[in-house]
């Protein structure tokens, strides 16, 4: 050993949390020789997503973005069909549709919510209508674990024949009017990575209260094979199952949501409280009529009053071994998204600028977080002196 001073461990934005029974729930499958993404594991699994979302019918994936891909070809999008959704978001929520050969277009989100403006989608939807070039699909994203406002938006697509399609890889046990993230869409993708709220290590759902979606999405996820001896295929599909062994530890993680969301909304308080006296420093706000699951703790950080803009704080973090993350870099300023049309993105664009993910792991301790807080107040009070 060189190190005569004891570093605390770094203080990572949002790390798996085991609960301690899923190396059981492995071995279970383990013993009754389950291991391909196939079988009654994975099927126990989707009935507990079902029971958790309150969706009748559920896909279980090897990740988000496969329900996402899976949902895009239910939806049956072509290639030259035009898709909408948040420049807020994660790349996942439109790569596999611009995979397809499918038009993005990127919107704004509201500055309330963070989440998809049903207001500018009922504009752009009426201007689309004038010159007939209306989305196949819109897209809505749980930002951060916070809901969109899928009623709204749906009222906004419905009248048009637009197919609403929810993101909630983030949204799990989170609710907005009461009801489980993603409902009132056609169809809503689930996400399990590793550093979600409850986790499989990888993996996703793909839910929807219409039966005839996710049979579809079934078929395509297990290569289209259609039920003869040969293997035999009607269209081309995918191999996106999840695999026994990760269903076994969604079974064990699943009974933990409604712990996981207390403890991530016991970390927002926290920091809602601890950060409360540091002047341009405020937390993302919650929706009024939804009840985040707070999977990430967000702030926006006011250069002038704070002292220092995001990065500079996000640096001072960093060096104090706390890992924070700037929120999404919106998608129109993406390399990957440089020819793709949008709306304007004010908000977007100010969020980025401005927004920091603190460390949310819901094992994180009250005393690391406490660390967290006072790095914050010391970057601050050090800004002021300079
Ligand atoms: C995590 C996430 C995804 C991707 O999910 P994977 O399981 O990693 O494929 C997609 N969209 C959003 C908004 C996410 O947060």
């Amino acid at each position: 050993m060189v190190s005569a001073v004891a570093t605390p461990p770094p203080v990572l934005l949002s790390p798996p949390h085991l609960g301690g029974a899923e190396i059981g729930t492995i071995e279970a499958s383990f013993a009754e020789g389950w291991l391909a993404p196939a079988g009654p594991v994975p099927a126990a699994f989707e009935h507990a997503v079902s029971i958790a979302t309150g969706f009748r019918h559920v896909l279980a994936t090897c990740s988000g973005t496969a329900a996402l891909h899976l949902a895009y070809r239910c939806l049956d999008l072509q290639p030259g069909d035009h898709v909408w959704c948040p420049g807020f978001t994660f790349a996942a929520t439109i790569s596999p549709a611009v995979q397809m050969g499918a038009v993005p277009r990127f919107l704004d989100v509201d500055e309330a919510c963070w989440t998809l403006d049903p207001a500018a989608l009922v504009q752009e939807l009426r201007a689309a209508a004038r010159t007939g070039r209306l989305p196949r699909v819109v897209v809505a994203v749980d930002t951060y674990g916070q809901c969109a406002d899928l009623p709204a938006l749906a009222a906004a697509c419905d009248p048009h024949g637009v197919a609403l399609l929810s993101d909630s890889a983030a949204g799990m046990g989170a609710t907005r009017h009461g009801r489980h993230a993603g409902h009132g869409a056609r169809m809503a993708a689930f996400s399990f990575n590793g550093n979600k709220i409850v986790t499989t290590g990888g993996g996703g759902a793909l839910a929807s209260d219409d039966p005839l979606p996710i049979a579809r999405a079934r078929h395509l996820a297990r290569h289209a094979r259609e039920a003869t001896a040969h293997y035999q295929h009607d269209t081309t599909g995918y191999s996106y199952g999840l695999p026994s062994p990760l269903a076994a530890v969604g079974l064990a993680q699943l009974p933990l949501l409604a712990a996981r969301v207390a403890a991530r909304r016991a970390i927002a308080t926290r920091y809602a409280l601890g950060l409360a006296d540091v002047p341009g420093v405020r937390l993302m706000p919650e929706s009024p009529n939804g009840r985040s699951n707070r999977w990430l703790t967000a702030i926006r950080v006011d250069a002038a009053r704070f002292g220092m803009d995001r990065e500079g704080l996000r640096l001072v973090l960093e060096a104090a071994g706390i890992e924070a993350r700037p929120v999404w870099k919106p998608l129109n300023l993406q390399p990957a998204f440089r020819s793709v049309a949008h709306a304007p993105l004010p908000v977007a664009e100010r969020l980025f600028a401005e927004g920091l993910c603190l460390p949310s792991g819901s094992a994180m301790a009250p005393e690391v977080q406490a660390r967290v807080i006072a790095v914050i107040h010391d970057a601050h009070a050090a800004a002021r002196r300079d």
